[in-house]
């Protein structure tokens, strides 16, 4: 069996190894299955992780005040980070009443979709696990499995023993004790998805005293979460993962009160005077005063045979932060010409052999930002081919080649690969808008504000005297923020800060109407 610690993504291995260079204190304590290799100080006395010392570590290069943290030099910046990572899981561990969760195990076999799903589920939900790869019969009936066949594959095993066969990532949830039906019958706003707008709206929402659900269908973090490196966001010079973005946002916002539901799906809307009802996959309805939407995007695509086939199998969307570690010195062929393409190139990089950039535009200058572009130009193992576009997918339980097509020259060559990370942009996923009667774009994006008017008038059928606010829909007390607006900026700031922005205009629509 192939044992891979993944402590959810490798950044968090630097954490910690930045927590022991800078002096804090680990014991060898089991049940939290700390490398070994980051087991440096067990002395007598010393505390045990679940108590890791919280005071600014020995180092002076570590200086707790922000000032520091500001410095270029990352040192400083990681080493809080992992004072805070570390805390905060031993916090979270400790409040999750059914088991521990330092320290589940997944095993599955390679190519399995459903362990993908569980992987990227755990990765993007910050909680660290164990990827345990079953590669024979034996293997599976050491673990009291009847083969690799078994349909008991994926197995999720927790700290108390626990074991859940071919578990969906609500069952996950439940026992991670995450599982939870809306407290009121009644809330004052609900916001639908848990990306960097929702999350937003919801710090804005509860800490201003709005009774506050958040409704997410998968992970809290959205697309950002998927992100190895965001090193654009305002006030982290050394850039954060997305996964440790979307952490901190959770936190922040459920420290001020918002309840957040997740592995939940809103489906439908209904809209009558002074109520939204969210109507979630389940049945379980949800009313609220006012509602926000924020359910971004969801990932394109490539549109070719055999694609569902190797989805999870081979195929994966968004940065692939889950599997990177697992690729193995492995090619590794990226589709994209964007920002988060260049960002899944230069983390695969660190783990594959070679990495394919496949983009159909004559360079990535006019689509990559600058700093993006140099970190590639200077990375070895990565070649870009541009003009070019995949067309093919061949394998057989798993992706085994991928087929590229230079298209002015109009000639193939098939590159050997299990590993294809397509990141080509995404679409909303806004029908139930339409069922609902709510204004949408060509594309699906759901129209606001200015936008909504027509000769300078409001929508057909809008049931108030003042126009649409800048982020409302034709339905009054809806509201649309992030990447699933028309005309939105696609990016985890823009998204943020309409988050936030939305919350001021329900004020005013639940003041004024
Ligand atoms: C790999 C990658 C890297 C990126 N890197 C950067 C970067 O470095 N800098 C930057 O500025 N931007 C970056 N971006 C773009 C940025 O992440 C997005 O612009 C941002 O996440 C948009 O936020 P959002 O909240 O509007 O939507 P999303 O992030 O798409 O979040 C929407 C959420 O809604 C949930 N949802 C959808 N439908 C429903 C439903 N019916 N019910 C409940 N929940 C639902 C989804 O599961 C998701 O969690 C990157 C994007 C990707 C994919």
């Amino acid at each position: 069996m192939n044992h891979l610690m993944a402590f959810s993504w490798p950044a968090n291995i630097r954490q910690l190894q930045s927590v022991v260079e800078h002096g804090a204190i680990l014991c060898d304590d089991p049940l939290l299955r700390v490398p070994p290799e980051l087991m440096v100080d067990k002395r007598p006395g010393t505390k045990a992780l679940s108590r890791l010392d919280t005071a600014p570590p020995r180092s002076s290069a570590c200086p707790p005040q922000r000032s520091n943290r500001r410095s270029s030099g990352s040192e400083s910046t990681s080493c809080a980070t992992a004072r805070r990572t570390v805390t905060q899981r031993v916090e979270r561990a400790e409040s999750c009443s059914a088991c521990s969760i330092m320290s589940a195990k997944l095993y599955g076999r390679t190519g399995s979709a459903h362990a993908h799903a569980i992987r990227d589920f755990l990765h993007r939900s910050d909680v660290p696990f164990e990827w345990i790869e079953v590669s024979s019969d034996d293997e599976a009936r050491a673990l009291g499995l009847d083969g690799l066949n078994d349909p008991r594959l994926p197995m999720c095993e927790f700290p108390d023993g626990t074991r859940l066969g071919h578990p969906t990532i609500r069952q996950i949830t439940e026992k991670l004790g995450w599982f939870r039906d809306p407290s009121r019958s009644e809330y004052d706003v609900a916001i639908y998805g848990a990306g960097p707008a929702g999350l937003s709206a919801a710090v804005y929402s509860a800490s201003e005293g709005l009774k506050t659900v958040v409704i997410e269908r998968w992970a809290v973090g959205g697309q950002a979460s998927s992100s190895p490196k965001i090193e654009n966001y305002l006030g982290f010079p050394d850039g954060l993962s997305g996964a440790d973005l979307a952490e901190r946002a959770r936190e922040q916002a459920c420290r001020f009160g918002a309840e957040i539901l997740i592995a939940r799906e809103g489906v439908r809307g209904e809209f009558s005077a002074g109520k939204r009802v969210g109507i979630l996959e389940d049945g379980t309805k949800i009313v609220a005063r006012a509602a926000i939407c924020a359910t971004g995007v969801t990932y394109k695509r490539l549109g070719l045979p055999n694609e569902d086939r190797f989805v999870g199998a081979g195929v994966y969307y968004g940065a692939g932060a889950s599997e990177a570690a697992l690729c193995g010195k492995e090619p590794v062929v990226i589709v994209g010409g964007g920002n988060s393409a260049a960002q899944a190139a230069i983390h695969f990089a660190k783990y594959a052999r070679r990495v394919t950039m496949v983009v159909r535009e004559d360079s990535l200058k006019s689509t990559v930002s600058a700093y993006l572009v140099d970190r590639i130009a200077s990375a070895k193992n990565v070649e870009v081919l541009t003009n070019t576009e995949v067309v093919a997918l061949d394998g057989d339980e798993i992706l085994r080649s991928v087929t590229i097509r230079n298209r002015n020259a109009n000639t193939t060559q098939t590159v050997q690969t299990r590993w294809l990370i397509v990141c080509i942009g995404g679409l909303p996923h806004t029908e139930w808008a339409a069922a609902a009667g709510v204004i949408r774009d060509e594309a699906g994006y759901l129209v606001t504000g200015a936008d909504l008017q027509q000769n300078g008038q409001p929508p057909q059928g809008w049931p108030l005297d003042r126009a649409p606010y800048y982020l409302e829909t034709n339905v009054p007390g809806l509201f649309a923020a992030g990447d699933v607006r028309h005309g939105s900026v696609k990016r985890c700031a823009s998204a943020v800060g309409e988050g936030a922005m939305a919350v001021t205009f329900v004020h005013r629509y639940l003041a004024n109407g």
